[in-house]
């Protein structure tokens, strides 16, 4: 096989952790290196997940450092760039936080060695993920139907390639009943058959031998990919969603990251004691903006100390969302969030209130594929 180097990023949310249980059972013959990029500033339960997944693993997670803390004045990832951008605080339109202790730490580590990136996107989901604008990183989304990048799809799919396709259909399945899929790859794309629904099209008739063609694309390019002799993921047709990931954290004895778990808080509406659940949504730093105003309660309940500190980097105006937090700590304030988030939880019959699950599943939209899968 090739020399090619093969990366898993473990953020310390549910579905990176998962990902690397299910490459190392399902896939042992691919070496990957596991990796993460700490802030300084995750949550104890993330430390805790990433040292369960050191064991089950079998193989240390390395740490691709962002700096250098002992020659850092700040000895903290997240400090010594915040004071390196003159003490302003990231946000969700300025989120140096992602590109300085995220990004960069892992393009410097790969270099320009050609490196496949395996990223922990779901099935169920509809994004993209991080896709390296470096060409010799390519990444590959084995939780989902279509383990390709975008970028791949549309190169493969061009109406230029029609002819290249037709010919590896043929060339890797003599003996299959292509009539049909050939149909649908000789129908150019246009504004009348998209490239998704070409791309669901061919998917949809056969998983393994639209992966054997792109496979046999990709080794006319000089994508990671096509410099390897054998791929395993091609043979790949499971789609895992979100139960499975729960599932595979639970069989593994990685369990479910504690930060998740439901926990009960009271509040008192309209004369009344109501018991909500509340967890926290994402990974990431503890005083992440991506944060909705429960998950701050949750913080300020749970965390109290880690509260405080968020607290103290709100200075001269700046703030992490655009409610203070000594101003979102008044009792008065945990009160009406708790009620807001208990009548939006429960607005619906009591029977199909909302779950934490599902919480999780509409928190994931926002926020930032780096720090949260
Ligand atoms: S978790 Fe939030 S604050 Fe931390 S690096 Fe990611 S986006 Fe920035």
């Amino acid at each position: 096989m090739s020399e090619i180097k093969h990366v898993l990023g473990i953020s310390g949310g549910k579905d990176s952790a998962a990902l690397a249980i299910y490459m190392s059972r399902k896939h042992p013959d691919i070496n990957v290196e596991y990796y993460t990029c700490d802030t300084g500033k995750e949550l104890k339960e993330t430390y805790d997940l990433i040292n369960k997944l050191n064991s089950v693993l079998g193989k240390d997670i390395k740490l691709y450092k962002s700096i250098d803390e002992l020659n850092s004045p700040e000895k903290n990832p997240f400090d010594h760039f915040m004071a390196v951008n003159g003490g302003y605080l990231p946000s969700a339109t300025a989120r140096w936080c992602t590109t300085k202790m995220k990004l960069q730490p892992f393009e410097d580590e790969i270099g320009d060695e050609p490196t496949i990136s395996y990223v922990g996107i779901r099935g169920d989901e509809n994004r993209e993920g991080y896709i390296s604008k470096k060409e010799n990183i390519q990444s590959i989304f084995p939780f989902r139907k279509n383990i390709w990048s975008e970028d791949v799809i549309k190169k493969f799919l061009s109406n230029s390639n029609i002819n290249f396709i037709i010919e590896h259909y043929e060339l890797l399945a003599p003996d299959h009943h292509l009539e049909t899929i050939l149909n649908y790859v000789k129908t150019p794309i246009s504004p009348r058959f998209t490239q998704r629904q070409k791309l669901n099209a061919l998917l949809d008739s056969d998983v393994k031998l639209f992966n054997k063609v792109v496979f046999a694309f990709l080794k006319t390019t000089d994508y990671p990919v096509g410099k390897l002799d054998h791929f395993s993921l091609i043979e790949n047709d499971e789609i895992l969603g979100i139960d499975d990931i729960f599932q595979i954290l639970d069989d593994s004895g990685v369990g479910i990251p504690a930060y998740y778990l439901p926990i009960e808080y009271t509040v008192e509406i309209d004369g009344e004691i109501k018991k909500g659940i509340y967890s926290r949504s994402r990974s990431g730093c503890f005083f992440c903006f991506f944060q909705q105003k429960i998950e701050w309660v949750w913080l300020l309940e749970q965390h109290p100390d880690l509260y405080d500190e968020a607290i103290k980097y709100e200075k001269d105006g700046f703030t992490w969302t655009i409610e203070p937090l000594m101003e979102l700590k008044k009792p008065e304030r945990v009160n009406s969030i708790k009620k807001e988030h208990y009548l939006r939880t429960n607005r619906a019959k009591p029977q199909t209130a909302t779950s934490w699950q599902d919480e999780i599943l509409e928190a994931e939209g926002e926020g930032c594929a780096s720090c949260f899968i």
